[in-house]
């Protein structure tokens, strides 16, 4: 009798909570939300030239940026519909999931760790990582660090790979990449190491530095969104508008105008 009763709790329980449907609409869908609130929050960094930083009216701009704009166009119809949160490397996560932005489009590479916690839109774009020295380094691969000193930016992946390809070497870690920079200029290490991307944008201007030419991994960068059926909508929007601006040739575009082609 008391198994009957049990089985029976079990399957209120079960049509209660929705348990039962296999196509069950989640409780909070974050598309809907971003639609019906007419704009959309997005994190972007601004210490990472040419992806995200302020160009000289102080403005947001970048190519995650300019992405970010084109998914607003494509959810909300208008590409002034997006509202910008500056993110780090370090914070980033914290930000989406505290929910001060819907996404982060913030050079942000898909690796497995990651995907256990967030998801993530199809990847916009590959990086490598690579390694900045001064002009007059002696130090010519990443293996050339080992017993010296290397800066990374807390929260990237070069974080946990360097430790792992160089077991000697000294890791100095800053919150962003202009720290970073000014950093490796003074003297405090003998090398950054990061995506190839944003290395070339951090010595753009200034030739006593130099990017080694190897490179030492694949970064895939991907919207990052919560994991979770609440972005299974808005994943799907964004991958849309991902293929339609690859196909009709505005990301190349995009790209080819900040040199990252
Ligand atoms: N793409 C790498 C990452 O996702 C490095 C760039 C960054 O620091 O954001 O960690």
């Amino acid at each position: 009798m008391l198994k009957k009763i049990l089985s029976v709790c079990f399957l209120i329980m079960l049509v209660c909570c929705g348990c039962g449907k296999k196509d069950e609409e989640p409780l909070v869908n974050d598309l809907n939300i971003i639609t019906n609130r007419g704009e959309l929050v997005v994190g972007v960094k601004t210490d990472t030239y040419p992806f995200g930083f302020y160009d000289e009216k102080g403005h947001f701009a970048g190519y995650d940026a300019a992405l970010a704009r084109l998914i607003a166009r494509g959810i909300l119809g208008s590409d002034k519909k997006v509202k910008f949160v500056p993110v780090t490397a370090a914070d980033r996560m914290m930000k989406l999931y505290s929910g001060d932005v819907d996404m982060i489009i913030a050079t942000m590479s898909i690796t497995p760790k990651r995907q256990e916690i967030l998801d993530f839109s199809n990847s916009y774009y590959t990086a490598g990582q690579a390694v900045l020295v001064k002009k007059d380094s002696p130090v010519k691969t990443l293996r050339d660090l080992n017993g010296k000193r290397a800066i990374i930016v807390f929260g990237s992946t070069s974080e946990r790979s360097l430790r792992t390809a160089v077991p000697n070497v000294g890791i100095v870690g800053y919150k962003t990449y202009t720290e970073a920079f000014k950093a490796l200029k003074d003297g405090k290490a003998d090398a950054i190491v990061s995506d190839d991307t944003i290395l070339l944008g951090l010595s753009l201007k200034d030739d006593s530095v130099k990017l080694l030419p190897k490179r030492y991994s694949k970064e895939p960068y991907a919207v990052a969104f919560r994991k979770g059926a609440e972005s299974k909508d808005l994943i799907k929007a964004v991958n849309n508008v991902i293929e339609i601006e690859t196909r009709n040739g505005n990301l190349k575009k995009i790209q080819e105008s900040y040199g990252i082609k």
